[in-house]
């Protein structure tokens, strides 16, 4: 698989955006999936793939703890589109476990059981939906932060056994606005108070003007520990 993608990131590497997706979304014997959490990397995708084609599939992961914002933005973006993006959900026995173990809100007090809530929240409903995909489509750039840095267009998820690609990895926070705006593209509101970065309620907080982009999730870890490890690196 490693060849695969290797060959993929030599072909591609002076494409654009849109021919990468044009390529993918060619693919008839092919799953494409985004990943949304509706932020506004994804919100640009969602945007470019369903332009391409009406019936690309994008699917969001439901923690149960996200901020109200989100599922406004998420209302919006089915009503925008005309469409259901697919929700999953935690196990209800994860979650009923993982009160036992640390309460309502232990992911504060060690980056172990902040780690379990994140495995039960996102990276066992995230195993789900990756099932049967053969490329995972994600909003990731490499400017968000240090673990992002080195990252490649292609790059294989050896966990859940896909090919990831992120093709918005060169672009750039102002590319990203400027595309929403253009093509008025439903956005989370809370990026205009502060958030860069949105993910669960309890886990973000909003980012002094020129700050860190993901210094407002998990604000209490080093920035090393911070992916949720829906984006750790196999590849
Ligand atoms: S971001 Fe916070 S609330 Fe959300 S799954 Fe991770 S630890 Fe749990």
């Amino acid at each position: 698989m490693k060849d695969i993608v290797n060959q993929l990131n030599e072909a591609f590497k002076n494409s654009s955006t849109l021919e990468v997706l044009e390529y993918l979304l060619k693919l008839r014997d092919k799953n494409i999936s985004l990943s949304s959490s509706f932020g506004a990397e994804d919100q640009v995708l969602t945007d470019m793939m369903l332009r391409i084609d009406e019936r690309a599939n994008i699917f969001t992961l439901d923690t149960g703890r996200l901020p109200d914002e989100t599922y406004a933005v998420m209302n919006e973006t089915n009503l925008r589109y005309q469409i259901k993006i697919k929700v999953f959900f935690p196990k209800a026995k994860d979650i009923e476990d993982l009160y036992q173990k640390q309460g309502a809100n232990g992911f504060y007090e060690s980056i172990e059981n902040r780690k379990s809530c994140c495995f039960a929240r996102k990276i066992a409903p995230l195993k789900r939906a990756l099932k049967n995909v053969d490329f995972w489509v994600t909003g990731l750039r490499s400017a968000q932060s240090v673990t992002r840095e080195d990252m490649k267009l292609f790059e294989f998820d050896e966990t859940n056994n896909v090919i990831k690609v992120s093709p918005l990895k060169d672009w750039s926070e102002e590319d990203v606005w400027a595309y929403i705006k253009s093509y008025r593209v439903p956005y989370n509101k809370l990026h205009k108070l502060g958030y860069p970065s949105i993910g669960c309620a309890p886990c973000t907080r909003p980012v002094r003007e020129g700050g860190d982009i993901r210094s407002g999730r998990w604000w209490w870890e080093n920035p090393e520990h911070k992916e949720c490890g829906l984006h750790l690196r196999s590849a």
